[in-house]
């Protein structure tokens, strides 16, 4: 039995594990349209919560996993669309704020009070996936060692 992803997570009610498995819709996710990232199919994501007994800064709820997902993005070559495969491992520190210190390996998610925005959260990680210039491999200037794009 699956239930569809949450929106956000009440850390204060959460169970001190949770595996979370599911598909997420662009729909639930609007601000991948705003950023020019069409999702071709449902995100596949799946997340693992560990809540500590004693959540603070120092020692955060955490959550690890994956998201899988497949986008179409316009080529700044030539302007035609161009699929992107995402694979992306998830290592979040859930935190009160953006200037607590996180493990190196990790990523700091700022809580909204005891809310862990979860569709905010993988929204975030798609949007960091994609390249912020993206070309097709063929469209892709062919030796990148001149480094020039003059004609
Ligand atoms: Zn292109």
């Amino acid at each position: 039995m699956q239930r569809p992803m949450p929106v956000w997570i009440d850390l204060a009610r959460a169970p001190a594990r949770q595996q979370m498995e599911g598909l997420i819709t662009a729909e639930r996710m609007p601000r991948l349209l705003d950023a020019g990232v069409e999702l071709l199919r449902p995100a596949e994501v799946s997340l693992h919560l560990v809540v500590p007994e004693f959540r603070s800064d120092a020692r955060p709820a955490e959550v690890t996993g994956r998201i899988v997902a497949l986008v179409s993005l316009q080529c700044q070559r030539c302007m035609e669309a161009m699929d992107h495969a995402i694979d992306a491992p998830v290592h979040w520190h859930l935190v009160a704020s953006d200037s607590v210190d996180v493990d190196a390996d990790a990523d700091p998610i700022v809580l909204d009070g005891d809310r862990f925005q979860v569709l905010d959260a993988v929204t975030d990680e798609l949007l960091l996936a994609v390249p912020s210039y993206p070309r097709h491999a063929e469209c892709a200037p062919p030796d990148t060692q001149t480094g020039s794009d003059d004609n």
